[in-house]
């Protein structure tokens, strides 16, 4: 048995994008950029991908190009806009602490460069202000980049009143909204934004494709220099079964949005009230604006690591946050951006769902992990030192 609860690291691929991607693996197997017949089928099916994907984000075909991934349509979209803004003189750019390390780390290169970072901070809930985020617009910002919705902690941020504010600044807005597609109602134009990430992955497609959404007027430069695809923004064969598949997956999961969501949110409510029961644990971020698949919380007391191996060992696929920041000591920046501590931010531990999982998953995920966090408590010398007064509790 396998309870897969790890949806925003990546999810299984829908019946669906498989079938749509295997001809394209199979017989239509030609080069788009190709004159012949062959070439001509893939890049009919290239232009009815990105026109399918367009509509369901509110883009129009022209203003979407393909890449590897969220990662890289994050680089591209802020190393643009920092060109861009260079060129007028313009080297700040504004962003918040709990990004995504292809937004994090694209802005530290950036610093490298000479620019100047605002990290905006967030809320204990997760949540940025958009005052905050005003408040530290200046003359010479050339970006501000928002993530729509958190990856680890699942907060929707106010990207639609962040867009709005800095179209009546003239600043431009970049999204990574790769958590966010598929799941809850983007649209490019209503919320205001000017470049955005999606990624397929993470909405029941397949690895290695994404997509930068540049409005009409947000120049692109290129990372990939080479051939002319991508109207010669991003070089190199089209990899036409992944857009394809990209295409199938978000057009399936835009038309389910609203039963999903429902279906999520319900076992999402019910996994967090089981858990909440646990002594000494804490949800992380707001329990109203979050993502309808996703649960994390802080134990007390818990190593966050042996909490992830005992889980696996009973059939649970979880995340302790980022899948990025697995194998690395430090806790999750997101975690020490709410204000959690080191001790209690390495005990964390992310749940998130899909629309297969199934109610009985979910009452057998509670009692696993009461079990096991009661476990690891029972042999931990901190836990002893808690209870016997040693040590005062921080969660309480
Ligand atoms: C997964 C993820 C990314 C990276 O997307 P890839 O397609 O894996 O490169 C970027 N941002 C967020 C918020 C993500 O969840």
């Amino acid at each position: 048995m396998q309870i897969y609860l790890d949806n925003a690291a990546t999810t299984k691929m829908s019946k669906t994008a498989i079938a749509a991607m295997l001809p394209y693996l199979d017989v239509v197997y030609g080069n788009p950029s190709s004159l012949h017949s062959a070439g001509q089928a893939a890049a009919e099916a290239l232009a009815d991908a990105r026109a399918r994907i367009a509509a369901c984000i509110g883009a129009a075909p022209n203003e979407i190009y393909f890449t590897s991934g969220g990662s890289e349509a994050d680089n591209q979209a802020i190393l643009s806009a920092a060109k861009n803004g260079a060129r007028k003189g313009k080297k700040h750019v504004v962003s918040t602490s709990i990004e995504h390390h292809a937004v994090l780390h694209t802005l530290k290169k950036l610093q490298k460069e000479g620019f100047e970072v605002t990290l905006v901070p967030v809320g204990e809930n997760g949540i940025v202000n958009v005052n905050d985020v005003k408040n530290a617009l200046r003359e010479d910002t050339c970006l501000v980049t928002v993530m729509y919705a958190n990856n680890e902690i699942g907060t929707i941020q106010p990207v639609r009143e962040i867009g709005a504010l800095c179209r009546e600044k003239g600043i431009p807005f970049h999204t990574d909204a790769v958590q966010a597609v598929g799941h809850l109602p983007v649209h490019v134009q209503a919320d205001n934004i000017d470049a955005l990430s999606l990624s397929a992955h993470k909405f029941h497609g397949p690895k290695g494709v994404g997509v930068l959404y540049a409005r009409k007027g947000f120049l692109l430069s290129n990372l990939i220099e080479g051939g002319a695809q991508e109207r010669g923004k991003r070089a190199g064969t089209e990899n036409i079964p992944a857009i394809v598949g990209c295409a199938a997956a978000l057009e399936e999961a835009c038309s389910h949005m609203a039963e999903n969501a429902k279906k999520l949110s319900a076992l999402r409510d019910k996994l967090i009230d089981g858990l909440a029961q646990i002594p000494h644990s804490v949800l992380n971020g707001d329990r109203e604006h979050r993502l309808p698949g996703n649960v994390n919380f802080c134990f007390e007391g818990i190593e966050g690591e042996s909490l992830l191996l005992l889980l696996d060992d009973k059939g649970i696929c979880a995340s302790s946050g980022s899948a990025c920041t697995s194998g690395s000591l430090d806790p999750s920046h997101v975690l020490l951006a709410i204000g959690r501590v080191h001790d209690i931010a390495h005990g964390s531990l992310r749940l998130s769902l899909s629309e297969e999982n199934t109610e009985a998953e979910i009452e057998y995920t509670i009692q696993a992990v009461k079990e096991v966090v009661e476990y690891l408590r029972g042999i931990s010398p901190v836990w002893r030192d808690l209870l016997n007064g040693k040590r005062e509790f921080i969660i309480k």
